[in-house]
């Protein structure tokens, strides 16, 4: 009975990841990582500007250049005696 259960949960699962992995390649066969532009999922902060490959690589998964990381660092740690 469960075991019906487990293996469509388990085929569901393997689907998902499978769509995933190819929109995943689709994205980088387009040369479209996740986050490529500065704030483009944080509302109200970024430039928008396109942040370039080589801080993508050094700070995986990170949301703003250089100037817009700065910046907010500043404001977040601004009070640090
Ligand atoms: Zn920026």
């Amino acid at each position: 009975m469960s075991d019906d259960v487990d293996r469509a949960q388990l085929r569901e699962e393997e689907f998902l990841s499978d769509a995933l992995a190819r929109q995943q390649r689709r994205g980088l066969a387009a040369g479209l990582p996740a986050a490529e532009f500065c704030g483009e999922h944080l509302q109200g902060a970024g430039c928008g500007e396109a942040i370039p490959p080589a801080r993508r690589a050094a700070v995986p998964g990170c949301q703003l250049c250089v100037a817009c990381q700065g910046r907010s660092e500043r404001v977040q740690g601004g009070r640090r005696a």
